[in-house]
């Protein structure tokens, strides 16, 4: 393992090279041999500008992608004005992860799937055409909503939940040079290539986060159901943002977690919600838009109404959430 310069973030290195961050899903992978990186690249030294910093402008909001989980749980201006992006950092991992892992590390967190992370199962994901233990095996934990027939992982992060329903943007440093795309189309569908899980290119760093400044931005949340209440991933969760007028929905921005193969933007749930009144009946029909294209398999299916109901409490919830003035 050798530390990265400075230089190497204004040329980043070409594949097969892996970044580590805090190494807290990287360097437990490489221990169950699930990950092999012919080379590794310590990028926690690195000093371009903004890699570290979190800043908010009138514009919106500007993370570096070596910002760590717990700074942004706890920086003041993202606990004011962007509630759901701490909330959702808050309820990830330990105190001990969230001081050491990163936001760009955060983002590309590998699948909890057992099958994934244990070599001695067949596992489309970790050595493609090998097939899916999960479809006929243990799939409480998978995914109802984005798999296919060759892999029902689910995308097992908060944080995603969050960005993915605030139209956050994603900026990288390529081979080629720097680019921004939506974050929504950082993580790809597993189709029938589950193994290629983001569009980014070998070598490609990611160097930060942008969000933009929006009248929904402070009346919003992250709700998370678990099995327990702390240290553990989402059974279902929902991260909602609203601009209200009275009781009327003039915009809502929704992103689900848990039980999705990618973080999940609910488009179908904000079409069925704007311009109508934040009633309990109407976040129920959103919700059940929201799920109306999952495909259980046989000890998952209670993930559904599940889900449906983690979106309607998270979405009373913002209802008559106080907002900072
Ligand atoms: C016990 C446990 C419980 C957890 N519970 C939760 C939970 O409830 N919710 C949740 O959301 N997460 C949870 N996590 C996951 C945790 O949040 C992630 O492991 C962590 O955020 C990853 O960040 P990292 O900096 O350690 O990444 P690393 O492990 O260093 O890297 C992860 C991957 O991202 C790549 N990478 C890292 N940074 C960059 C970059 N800037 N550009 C390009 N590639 C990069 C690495 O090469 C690697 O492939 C848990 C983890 C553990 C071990
Ligand atoms: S669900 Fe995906 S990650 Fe899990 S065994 Fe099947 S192919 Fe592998």
């Amino acid at each position: 393992m050798r530390a990265a310069s400075d230089a190497a973030a204004e040329t980043p290195v070409r594949a097969p090279v892996q970044y580590l961050a805090g190494g807290t899903t990287l360097v437990d992978l490489m221990k169950l041999d699930v990950m092999r990186p012919a080379q590794l690249v310590d990028i926690t030294r690195l000093q371009a500008p903004g890699l570290h910093s979190i800043e908010a402008g009138r514009d919106g909001l500007r993370i570096g992608a070596l910002a760590t989980m717990r700074q942004v749980a706890d920086h003041p201006a993202v606990r004011r004005d962007y509630p759901v992006l701490s909330d959702a950092m808050w309820l990830a991992a330990s105190p001990q992860i969230r001081n050491m892992a990163r936001t760009g590390g955060n983002v590309l967190q590998r699948t909890r799937c057992a099958y994934f992370r244990d070599i001695s199962w067949p596992c489309n994901k970790r050595e493609p055409g090998s097939g899916c233990s999960a479809l006929e095996g243990q799939n409480r934990w998978h995914a109802v909503l984005g798999t296919s027939e060759s892999c029902i992982a689910s995308y097992p992060g908060d944080w995603a939940t969050a960005l993915v329903a605030l139209d956050a943007t994603v900026h990288t440093l390529a081979p080629r040079g720097a680019r921004s795309l939506p974050f929504a189309r950082l993580h790809r569908l597993p189709g029938q290539t589950p193994h290629i899980e983001t569009v980014l290119a070998p070598g490609e760093l990611i160097t930060g986060f942008s969000v933009p400044a929006a009248p929904f931005m402070r009346r919003s949340l992250y709700l998370k159901v678990r099995d327990r209440e702390s240290y553990e991933f989402a059974l279902a969760s929902a991260a909602v943002a609203l601009d209200l007028d009275g009781e009327t929905v003039r915009q809502v921005r929704i992103g689900l977690g848990g039980p999705v193969a990618v973080p999940w933007r609910a488009r179908e749930a904000e079409a069925a919600l704007a311009g109508r009144p934040l009633t309990e009946a109407n976040a129920l029909a959103a919700a059940r838009a929201a799920f109306a294209g999952a495909r259980p398999r046989e000890h998952n299916a209670f993930r559904i109404p599940l889900g449906e109901q983690t979106l309607v409490r998270a979405l009373m919830q913002a209802k008559t959430m106080e907002v900072a003035s």
